[in-house]
């Protein structure tokens, strides 16, 4: 295996023979390329460690090639060497400032040439593990962002995360005057589950009807586990009426759910409630009416839906 990949950029036939012919001796991958295009059309398709850039090219000017490498996305963390005949001062601090890493004036001893591509080799590695740290540093807090939003059992939104998004759709619809449904859902006599199967099998059945609660509603819909076997569903730019067309898909999968381990039906009451209702003006009220609304489902039989009481024309 090579000890790096250099594109070396130099028109110069005897001295990119000479050069190349060095590096691969000492036990460097190089590809030579003559002028600046093919330089550019290199990097699309190979990734290199480092890169030696003749200053003076047929093509383009060395300096101009150096700051369009820098400015790509893929190349700007690849060393670049400058090789020049033009070493006046001015010459170096212009390399430098294209966004060269270092500068060497031809004609140059090959040891020392050695040693500064070492050298940039070592900024290369450095750069790639800080790379590679920052990757998984992002990978853990992406995972460490899902883990504090979402429920561990079902994976949905846990309350937490919809509290914000519940706040967020609230003052949209109070600001915008626009129709905001709220689906509270809740297992019935779910204790008995638990009693009669167990409590594994019973958050088997919490799962299963996280998932049905996830297939019927839209992908504007927040659907949250909002504790026990109680879940809601927020549904934006959405009336009572129509929130009640997935409360009803909601319903009806869930008792024609076979549900693993448990002999009877499970069921599920539904309450609805939403924001044109004269006396829902804070989150919490919309909460509770929902809740309420909830609790009147329970009491008239269960296996049912109730739509809260709204006025069509308060708000919507
Ligand atoms: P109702 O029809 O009135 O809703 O009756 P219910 O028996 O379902 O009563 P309730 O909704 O109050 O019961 C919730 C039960 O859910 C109580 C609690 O032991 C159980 N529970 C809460 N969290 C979990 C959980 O994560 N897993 C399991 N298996 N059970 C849970
Ligand atoms: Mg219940």
């Amino acid at each position: 295996m090579a000890k790096g990949n250099i594109l070396f950029v130099e028109d110069n036939n005897s001295q990119g023979k000479l050069t190349k012919k060095f590096l691969e001796e000492l036990g460097y991958a190089v590809t030579w390329v003559i002028d600046g295009m093919s330089a550019m059309g290199s990097v699309i398709t190979q990734s290199f460690d480092v890169i030696l850039l003749d200053r003076i090219l047929p093509d383009m000017d060395g300096n101009v090639l150096c700051t369009w490498l820098k400015h790509n996305q893929n190349t700007k963390v690849i060393p670049i060497i400058v090789i020049s005949a033009k070493d006046t001062t001015a010459d170096i601090v212009q390399g430098l400032d294209s966004g060269a890493d270092d500068y060497i004036s031809k004609p140059y001893e090959e040891v020392e040439l050695n040693a500064r591509v070492r050298a940039a080799l070592r900024m290369k590695l450095l750069q790639d593990q800080l790379r590679q740290k920052n990757d998984e540093l992002e990978e853990m807090l992406t995972k460490v962002e899902t883990l504090s939003n979402t429920d561990p059992l079902t994976g949905l939104f846990n309350r937490r995360r919809f509290d914000d998004i519940l706040r967020l759709e609230f003052n949209k619809a109070m600001r915008y005057k626009s129709p905001l449904s709220c689906i509270m859902i809740d297992i019935d006599h779910f204790k008995a589950v638990n009693d009669t199967y167990g409590h594994t099998v019973g958050d088997v059945v919490i799962k299963d009807v996280a998932e049905i609660i996830k297939r019927s509603v839209r992908d504007v819909d927040t659907a949250c586990r909002w504790g026990g076997d109680e879940f809601i569903v927020l549904t934006p730019m959405t009336t009572n009426a129509n929130a009640e067309l997935s409360a009803q898909r909601i319903l009806k999968s869930v008792s024609d759910h076979v549900f693993k381990s448990v002999n009877n039906n499970v069921t599920v009451s539904i309450g609805i409630a939403d924001v044109s209702r004269a006396d829902v003006d804070t989150v919490s009220k919309l909460i509770h009416a929902a809740d309420t609304t909830l609790f009147e489902a329970k009491m008239k039989g269960r296996n049912r839906i109730e739509v809260g009481g709204g006025d069509a024309t308060k708000r919507i």
